[in-house]
């Protein structure tokens, strides 16, 4: 049995008004292994801090999500959004678990590509597609979801001028009762936009009308907005039907669905409040099979959800690198990632645990990264352990939006390893050298020497 540390003793001052009637958790449950592989060894082998990626979870939410969906409704598809995550390990992970690609710029789109996702299940959001870009995705075959006027003009113009035919849908955005409005992609619901847009593209030869498609926001926490918003679609495909006498082939509900993070601020942790994606399947598919489509039109659902699917299967491990008093006494803890690394920590309270077994006293503290930056502040209070230097923390659920947001600030950015469904560790991005940070610069011939000897 390992030694049980000393503790100094403590005086500790009681504080009356506890954030919230449930009092604050405390999290001294050391973590020592994540799928069975000890965090010490992962350290040791490559290097702190660390990003590690759970296969096996993924492929859970996958199959879970799947499932859920697929019980209620014949006709669903999966497409993984690369801004999530676009290390090309995970994207492989989603694709083989038969989610399609969605991107967001021209480069994803070329990761897409370069992962072997066919070009007609490549959906290509966002409102900045060049018209290179859209030339060479019309002749891919793939979604092609319009966000704008202007680009609906330019893929009507280039469709014609290059004689193609594009399949094309409209990014729709409306009132779901959640505010602020997502307005500024797509068109709108509510003012008729919507409605136009698509009657401009039913009449223009070169366009062909499949689907619709809206993303009404992100971390929703009210299924009752994704029926808003799958009401909303449905209107509009039976009024193609009936105005047109077209068949949409599929309605796209985008992403949104929360992760298990707690948003700062919350009142309690978001394990315990977040609504189950049951619920926002009940919700949509509800809408959808009730709506009076006849068996044979039934829209194919698809959904770009990326938070809910990868934020559990990532960890961020790390090491203290100092503890010191601030001058109003209360306690600081100096980590060895920052907010650089932990970008998700400017909007959640991440759980953290420590590594090592600690007795129960546990102090208020601040935790700060290694940043000569005043808002390097991973977290303003946080009641933990009495950790040390050298001891160890994992991160929680830091899987979506840190590995593709993170900044490269003073520090560079650390090893991803892959925890594989055997337990095999694999490092699927190599931590950042000081030569490929300097790969792409170029140094005129007047600056390359200096007289300081
Ligand atoms: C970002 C994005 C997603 C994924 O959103 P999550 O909140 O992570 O589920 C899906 N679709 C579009 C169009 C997006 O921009």
């Amino acid at each position: 049995m390992e030694k049980i540390r000393y503790e100094r003793p403590i005086i500790q001052k009681m504080n009356t008004g506890l954030m919230n009637k449930f009092g604050t958790r405390t999290e001294f449950e050391p973590v020592t292994h994540i799928e069975s592989v000890s965090v010490k060894s992962l350290i040791n082998q490559y290097g702190s801090p660390l990003f590690v990626i759970s296969e096996k979870q993924i492929r859970r939410n996958c199959q879970n999500a799947t499932r859920i969906f697929k019980t209620r409704y014949p006709k669903v598809q999966f497409a993984w959004p690369y801004k999530t995550n676009y290390m090309n390990a995970v994207c492989q992970v989603f694709h083989q678990e038969g989610a399609w690609a969605e991107v967001v710029s021209g480069f994803e789109y070329e990761k897409a590509q370069g992962n072997g996702v066919p070009g007609n299940k490549i959906i290509f959001n966002g409102p900045c597609k060049t018209d290179e870009q859209l030339i060479a995705a019309a002749r891919h075959n793939s979604l092609i979801h319009i966000d704008h006027y202007d680009e609906l003009y330019s893929l009507i113009k280039l469709s014609e001028e290059n004689n193609l035919k594009p399949r094309v849908a409209i990014r729709v955005n409306m009132d779901t009762g959640i505010y602020p409005k997502w307005d500024r992609f797509g068109f709108n619901f509510e003012n008729g936009q919507a409605w136009n847009a698509i009657t401009r593209i039913v009449n223009s030869e070169n366009l062909d009308l499949v689907g619709l498609h809206c993303h009404i926001g992100t971390f929703m926490l009210s299924p009752s907005a994704y029926a808003i918003a799958s009401t909303k679609l449905c209107e509009l495909t039976w009024s193609i039907k009936e105005k047109f006498n077209k068949i949409i082939q599929y309605i796209d509900l985008g992403g949104g669905f929360p992760s298990a993070n707690t948003l700062k601020g919350a009142y309690l942790p978001g394990s315990d409040t977040i609504p189950s994606i049951d619920q926002f399947a009940d919700a949509i598919t509800d809408v959808i099979l009730g709506y009076g489509f006849k068996q044979e039109e039934l829209p194919l659902l698809i959904l770009e959800s990326g938070r809910a699917l990868i934020d559990d299967a990532g960890f961020l491990l790390g090491t203290v690198l100092a503890t010191k008093r601030l001058s109003d006494g209360r306690r600081a803890t100096i980590l060895d990632f920052g907010i650089n690394t932990l970008f998700t920590s400017f909007w959640y309270d991440h759980k953290i645990s420590p590594v090592e077994s600690f007795g129960k006293h546990t102090e208020e503290m601040v935790l700060y990264g290694p940043l000569c930056m005043n808002i390097d502040v991973l977290r303003e209070s946080i009641t933990m352990p009495l950790l040390e230097k050298g001891n160890h923390l994992v991160v929680h659920k830091v899987g979506a939006y840190n590995m593709t947001q993170w900044m490269q600030f003073i520090t560079l950015r650390p090893n991803i390893v892959l925890i594989d469904n055997e337990n095999n560790t694999h490092v699927i991005r190599k931590a950042e050298t000081l030569e490929y940070l300097e790969l792409n610069e170029q140094i005129p011939g007047h600056l390359n020497h200096n007289s300081l000897k």
